[in-house]
């Protein structure tokens, strides 16, 4: 999907916002469950990756969630017997 059109196919766009976006140390399982059976859950995770969205369940994955997975080493795929495959 280019751009931005995969929205037109959010199953958020179905429910109220305000869901996607808890007060904090509220539950964001009520979102990801709608995140699960979202068709462009993979589109949606991968915008909130690339804009930084500080903010908000995306992709089925709290702020705090893509965060850590932003942070995480980069693979290469190719791993060295005993060495990590990280780049
Ligand atoms: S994955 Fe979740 S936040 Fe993203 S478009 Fe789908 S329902 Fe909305």
């Amino acid at each position: 999907m280019a751009g931005r059109s995969w929205r037109l196919d959010a199953r958020c766009a179905e429910v109220d916002p305000e869901l996607f976006f808890p007060e904090p140390g509220a539950p964001t399982a009520p979102a990801k469950r709608i995140c699960a059976g979202c068709p462009v859950r993979v589109e949606c995770l991968a915008y909130a990756l690339d804009t930084r969205e500080a903010h908000g369940v995306f992709g089925g994955l709290s702020a705090q969630e893509r965060l850590r997975l932003l942070r995480r080493p980069r693979t290469t795929g190719i791993a060295e017997e005993g060495q990590p495959d990280v780049a």
